[in-house]
């Protein structure tokens, strides 16, 4: 598949089709593809729409309605799912998120049944980080491989003005343990702050060395629940790599990058830091839109094939009008199929989601 600049796949597998002709209908069997001959092998699943932090690019302060009880996937239904795509749509990778999926009771019970599926996906986590100290051993118990810790400065201060919450210590606390119960590599995934996200990029960086994890810095997108998001206040790739470079000695990683979003630089070992790596990912500057392989289930059961989809595909109602396993199957190849070729945000006609990223899964 050749890519434009924009980081778009330029060859569009319907083009040669008679202008007027019908659209090709969605393969009934094989990989989960999309028009553009994108595989998606990596389900990203929310466990919740709820969270105890109020980060300011993703909730709102207040006033943000959670999805009813009756809406959200039983576990029961979760599993259905998760044995539809590892079994019938070849997905090889599922990603717990949210929300916050630590505020779910059952994440080790459904980590178990994803564990025991047959070809065994690979398990990560996306969390918070609040609560992890407890549960970090029992989640690696489960079947949990890899993990990402959202955090994003270690300053209090700067923390807590991020998340409207003075929950530092937690995070912290729940990285250490993540690492002592041998969940490897832990990752650790930062939105900058529009005021003091440089300052907070290269102390993180510092700390991430001097304990082992890798820093993952991610480009603030429009997904915010107030739409105040402006591409004017993103501090970009560029912005951030010049910012560490001030202070680190970066060498670009030579292994190939694949579907992976991150740009990842080497850092080398200074009289301050031991050496280790730390990535860049570029959502909104230079966009990776044809190489994405990832498929996402919201907390209630829709199907997105694009974290700005406008359009969702239910699986709830299916689940429960007791369709069989081929009516869902197929739901889902028709959601993916139709997948955009980007997300747009640089297009004038962009329209943001209507769903926050809380209630996406990121
Ligand atoms: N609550 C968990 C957490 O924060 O890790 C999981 C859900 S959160 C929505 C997943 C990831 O999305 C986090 O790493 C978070 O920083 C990121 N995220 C949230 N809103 C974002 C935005 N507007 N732009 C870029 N990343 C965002
Ligand atoms: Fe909660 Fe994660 Fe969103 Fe922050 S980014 S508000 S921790 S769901």
């Amino acid at each position: 598949m050749t890519v434009t600049a924009l980081g778009l796949p330029a060859v569009h597998r319907s083009s040669d089709r008679a202008i007027g002709a019908p659209p090709e209908p969605a393969p009934t069997t094989g990989p989960l593809v999309d028009t553009y001959g994108r595989v998606a092998t990596d389900l990203r699943v929310s466990l919740t729409d709820k969270c105890n932090l109020r980060c300011t690019y993703c909730m709102p302060a207040e006033g943000l309605d959670w999805l009813p009880g009756q809406a959200l996937l039983s576990a029961d239904e979760l599993n259905r799912l998760l044995r539809i795509a590892v079994t019938r749509l070849g997905i090889t990778s599922v990603r717990f998120t949210g929300g916050e999926p630590l505020v779910t009771r059952h994440l080790e019970d459904v980590v178990t049944a994803a564990a025991a599926l047959q070809p065994r996906p690979e398990i990560t986590l996306t969390t918070n980080g609040i609560g992890l100290a407890r549960r970090a051993a029992g989640l690696k118990r489960a079947g949990l491989d890899r993990i990402n810790v959202s955090l994003d400065s270690i300053d209090a201060a700067h923390f807590a003005r991020i998340t409207r919450r003075d929950r530092l210590a937690d995070v912290l606390d729940g990285l250490a343990a993540a690492k002592a119960a041998g969940l490897d590599p832990v990752k650790v995934n930062a939105v900058l702050d529009p005021v003091s996200g440089l300052e907070d990029a290269v102390q993180l960086l510092g700390y991430c060395l001097d304990h082992g994890y890798q820093l993952r810095i991610i480009e603030q997108m429009p997904l915010d629940a107030g739409h105040t998001w402006q591409r004017g206040s993103v501090i970009d790739a560029d912005t951030i790599l010049a910012a560490l470079g001030r202070h680190f000695d970066l060498r670009p990683d030579q292994k190939p990058r694949g579907s992976a979003p991150a740009e990842l630089w080497q850092v080398a070992a200074s009289a301050a830091h031991p050496a280790g790596t730390v990535g860049v990912i570029a959502s909104v500057s230079h966009a990776f839109c044809s190489a994405c392989d990832r498929t996402r289930l919201t907390a209630d059961g829709q199907i997105r094939s694009c974290l700005f989809s406008t359009e969702e595909s239910d699986l709830r109602a299916l689940l429960r009008s007791d369709a069989d396993d081929a009516a869902i199957e197929m739901a889902w190849r028709k959601a993916m199929w139709a997948k955009p070729a980007g997300h747009g945000i640089n297009n004038p006609d962009f329209v943001q989601p209507m769903r926050p990223m809380s209630a996406i899964g990121g």
